[in-house]
């Protein structure tokens, strides 16, 4: 039997395994479960004929990193390697496994339930990449299970806190962890006929409006902060519209801008009543950051344009305090890895590839900017990440498992 044929055959194991991992819900923030998932990837690992060990961070760096709110939930990574013999070059595949809150209201079961209906499994972190591990677990199974042997070493890692920023996830992994690959392959930013090449950073900045308080009947006494602040979002139309003209072509032809949201949590802070002028206002701005810029260059330019911005308000004063920022990252897609892998797409699903950038971030930085190998994002995706009835295709999770299976087969480095 073929890997592929396997696969075919065990696509009821596939999304077995898919449904246990959505129902150990690791809701980030704060990091639930995180112990019991790592714990079960960790034997599906060696289950695949890896060897899998689990890495606690240090908390000395937890205690740096995160929140003090979040110091109870304790941070780990996963990593499996599989060692072929006269392989010369190692290959890295990473997916991460925490999720986003749930909010809304959810059909099939909750968002938790990990419930089949009609082709798709249903539940939070479905497509938003539990379905990446799966994919690839019963890829490696299959290849064990036919007696198929990669043509490079393997590396798995299963890390934490990508919808956060990563530091303790693949960010730990690539400056702590004893892995050594060539190329890596991120589950995720890439679907369907597209394999990603790159992504865009972020900025975070939040944006305090400072006023003065007074009586509300005698609202000239005060320095109205919401006024304020809704003339300085007026005027950061003028930076959008500076950004709207920068463009970047990515591969697949589509022509990229970069973005400011506007949003956040708009608090008057405390004295926010119907009588009193607000002395506090704020809001944040999401900066989307090309794949040919520089967060500096991105963040410095915003501050710039905010500052010149406040000089025209009279009255107006801000403090800006960084959030935080993801760098972008971008790899011209001519490398055989690149060429290879847009291959066995088009050969698995019969369709023609593409290249993209995904405007979203995900953690092939780490990989491509800090270890400086050639990554790309590939997985099964599915519909509705972050938001209600977040779903996986089983199809496309059998696809995706195949074409890891043909590219661990195909590519020798
Ligand atoms: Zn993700």
């Amino acid at each position: 039997m073929t890997p592929a044929a396997y696969l075919d055959h065990h696509a009821p194991d596939l999304t077995a395994l898919l449904r246990r991992l959505v129902r150990t819900s690791t809701v980030n923030p704060p990091g639930e479960n995180y112990d019991m998932i790592t714990a079960l990837l960790a034997d599906e690992l060696t289950r695949a004929g890896l060897k899998a060990r689990r890495y606690t961070v240090p908390s000395a760096l937890v205690k740096k990193t995160l929140p003090q709110e979040q110091l109870g939930f304790s941070r780990y990574n996963v990593l499996g390697k599989l060692a072929v013999r006269g392989a010369k070059k190692t290959i890295h595949f990473n997916a991460h496994y925490d999720v986003v809150p749930v909010s809304g209201m959810w059909r099939h079961g909750g968002a938790f339930s990990g419930m089949v209906d009609r082709g798709w499994i249903y539940g939070r972190g479905t497509a938003d990449m539990k379905g990446s591990h799966a994919a690839l677990l019963l890829a490696l199974r299959a290849l064990r299970a036919t007696g198929v042997t990669p043509r490079m070493n393997v590396e798995v890692s299963f890390t934490a806190d990508e919808e956060t920023d990563s530091a303790l996830g693949a960010g730990w992994l690539v400056r702590h962890a004893p892995i050594k690959p060539d190329y890596a392959i991120v589950m995720e930013g890439g679907e369907g006929n597209a394999v990603c090449c790159g992504h865009n950073g972020v900025v975070w900045l939040n944006v305090t409006v400072h006023g003065r308080a007074a009586h509300g009947s005698v609202p000239h006494k005060g320095v109205n902060a919401l006024e304020k602040m809704a003339a300085l979002v007026r005027a950061l139309d003028g930076h959008k519209k500076q950004l709207a003209r920068r463009t970047f072509a990515a591969p697949d032809g589509k022509v990229m801008r970069p973005t400011l949201n506007i949003g956040g949590i708009f608090s008057s802070g405390e004295g926010g009543k119907i009588n009193t002028v607000p002395a506090l206002a704020s809001f944040s701005i999401d900066r989307r950051v090309l794949a040919v810029e520089t967060v500096a260059a991105a963040e410095r330019e915003l501050r710039a344009f905010l500052a010149a911005a406040v000089r025209k308000i009279p009255q107006c004063r801000i403090t800006a305090r960084k959030v935080s920022h993801n760098h972008p990252t971008f790899h011209r897609p001519a490398h055989p890895f690149f060429t290879t892998m847009a291959g066995c797409v088009e050969r698995v699903r019969s369709e023609k590839s593409v290249f993209r950038v995904s405007t979203g971030f995900n953690d092939m930085y780490f990989f491509a900017e800090e270890l400086k190998i050639p990554t790309l994002g590939y997985g099964p995706g599915g519909d509705n990440c972050h938001a209600v009835d977040e779903r996986a295709s089983v199809k496309e999770l059998v696809a995706s498992a195949k074409i890891y299976a043909e590219l661990l087969t195909t590519f020798a480095g």
